[in-house]
C-alpha cells in the first residue's frame, strides 16, 4: 500500500475473499453476487463518476498472530489444523457443529474475511483511505474461542482492537475532508464506535467490550439496533425493555431491541439517540456493520419491514448516507453481516456502495443485463434494484420507543459523566 497516495474509499475484495466467502454455508455463492453486481454498475471502475474516489485493494490474509489478537490460541488450534474441512473430536467443544459446520476451505476462509476487515481498517489508520468496505466482514457473533450463528471469526472485534491502538498520527495532508485533521486530539487515545444494523444482536462484539467496571478509561463503544423476542437468536441480555431505571447498565455497551416490523418511520424515530450517543462519545472510528437480514422480504428472519432507498427516512439507505455526509471528521469502516436473500444482499450492498462513493444509484435502476453479468436472472421478478417494504405491521409503538428513548437518555448522562471525569484526570 502506498501511503502517499489518498483514496477516500478503499473497497477490500479479491477473486479468492470472493471464492472461500461463498462457501459460508449460510450464505453459499453470495460473495459472488455482491461483487459482481457492484462491478456491474461499474462501482468499482476508476471511470466510475461520484463525488468520492475508489480503490479496490486486496486482503492480507491474516495470521495466527493477528487472529490472536483476540482469539484463543486452542480454538485458532482447532479452526485452522484441519484445512480438508474433516470433522475432529473437539468440534462441539468450539461449536464448530449445527449452524458454524467445517467446511472445505475453512481455514483460507478465516484468513482472508478476518484479513480483509483488518486490512480495511488498516487503510483507515494510515490514512490511505478515510472510508474503508469489506463486505464479507462483520461476522459479529464469533467469540473468543467459539464459533456461533453461522459466524467463525470476530473480524469485527480484531478490526475495533486494532483502531484503538495509540499510532503516530497519520499522514492526512491529501486529505480532502479537511475536519479529519482534527482526528485524535493528542491528549487522548483514540475512540472507536461500533454501530450494528444488522436484525441481529451484535453479542459477540458487545460481550468483547462489556465491562461492568464503570470509571476506568474507555475508548470502546458497541451499539446494537436489532431485534429481540423470546426463542430469537441470540438472547440479549444487557438490554431488555422497558426501561428499568433501577437496574445498572454499562453505557459503553448500548442494545436497542425493536419489535417486530420495525420499518423505515421506526428508525427515523430512534436515529436521533444514535446520534447523541455519538455526539458525547465523539469518536474518531466508527465500524458500521450493515446485515441486511432487517431488510423486507429476508427468507430467514422475517421480522424486519426496513427498505432501502435513500429518499425514504429512516431507511438502511438513508441510515448509511446519514454516517457518511454527517458524521464529519470520523474515519469509517462498513462491514457486511447477516442477509439471507443472496440477491438482495447483493442489491443492497452495491446500492450502500454508490451511496458511500457520494452518488446514490436509482433504486428503480434496472439490474443490468449484459453479458458479463450472467447473475441476472437471479434478480427476478422485479430486475430493479430496489428492495421495498411489504405490508408488514410495525409492532413498535410510540409508547414502545418512549421507553428506548428513556434508555437512552440514561445512558447519555451516564456517560457525560464518566468522559468528563476521565477528562478531568486527563
Ligand atoms: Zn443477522
Amino acid at each position: 500500500m502506498n501511503s502517499s497516495t489518498h483514496f477516500q474509499v478503499a473497497y477490500v475484495v479479491s477473486q479468492d475473499l470472493i471464492k472461500y466467502s461463498s462457501r459460508l454455508p449460510s450464505n453459499p455463492g453470495r460473495s459472488i453476487l455482491v461483487h459482481s453486481l457492484a462491478n456491474a454498475f461499474g462501482l468499482l471502475s476508476h471511470e466510475h463518476f461520484s463525488l468520492r474516489r475508489l480503490q479496490v485493494i486486496k486482503p492480507k490474509p491474516a495470521t495466527i498472530n493477528d487472529l490472536g489478537a483476540y482469539h484463543a490460541q486452542n480454538y485458532l488450534d482447532a479452526l485452522l489444523r484441519t484445512p480438508d474441512g474433516t470433522d475432529s473430536e473437539d468440534s462441539s467443544d468450539f461449536g464448530l457443529e449445527d449452524n458454524c459446520p467445517r467446511f472445505p476451505g475453512l481455514s483460507e476462509y478465516i484468513c482472508l474475511v478476518a484479513g480483509a476487515t483488518i486490512t480495511a481498517a488498516n487503510a483507515l489508520r494510515s490514512g490511505y483511505a478515510d472510508i474503508a468496505i469489506n463486505w464479507d466482514g462483520g461476522r459479529h457473533h464469533a467469540q473468543k474461542s467459539r464459533a456461533s450463528g453461522f459466524c467463525y471469526v470476530a473480524d469485527c472485534v480484531l478490526a475495533i482492537l486494532l483502531l484503538k491502538r495509540t499510532q503516530p498520527a497519520p499522514a492526512l495532508s491529501l486529505s480532502s475532508d479537511t475536519t479529519l485533521a482534527n482526528v485524535t486530539p493528542s491528549h487522548r487515545k483514540p475512540r472507536v464506535m461500533y454501530l450494528d444494523l444488522d436484525v441481529h444482536f451484535s453479542d459477540g462484539v458487545s460481550q468483547a467490550f462489556y465491562s461492568a467496571a464503570r470509571s476506568s478509561s474507555r475508548q470502546v463503544l458497541t451499539v446494537s439496533i436489532h431485534h429481540a423476542a423470546p426463542g430469537f437468536f441470540p438472547s440479549s441480555p444487557l438490554g431488555q425493555l422497558p426501561f428499568d431505571p433501577s437496574t445498572s447498565f454499562d453505557p459503553f455497551t448500548l442494545s436497542l431491541p425493536l419489535l417486530a416490523g420495525a420499518s423505515n418511520s421506526t428508525f427515523a424515530a430512534i436515529w436521533p439517540l444514535i446520534e447523541r450517543i455519538k455526539d458525547i462519545f465523539k469518536p474518531d472510528y466508527v465500524v458500521v456493520q450493515c446485515g441486511v437480514d432487517g431488510l423486507a422480504g429476508d427468507p430467514k428472519c422475517k421480522v424486519f419491514n426496513w427498505s432501502l432507498d435513500v429518499a425514504a427516512e429512516g431507511s438502511l439507505g438513508w441510515c448509511v448516507s446519514r454516517i457518511v455526509d454527517d458524521w464529519k471528521g470520523i474515519r469509517k469502516l462498513f462491514l457486511g453481516g447477516g442477509g439471507y436473500h443472496a440477491p438482495n444482499a447483493a442489491r443492497a450492498w452495491a446500492y450502500l456502495t454508490s451511496i458511500i462513493l457520494g452518488n446514490p444509484l436509482d433504486v428503480s435502476i434496472s439490474i443490468p443485463d449484459d453479458p458479463s453479468h450472467s447473475a441476472f436472472p437471479l434478480y427476478a421478478p422485479s430486475f430493479t434494484l430496489d428492495v421495498p417494504a411489504g405490508n408488514m405491521l410495525d409492532m413498535n409503538s410510540t409508547e414502545y420507543l418512549a421507553e428506548a428513548r428513556k434508555r437512552f437518555e440514561r445512558a447519555s448522562e451516564m456517560l457525560q459523566e464518566i468522559l468528563q471525569a476521565q477528562q478531568s484526570q486527563a
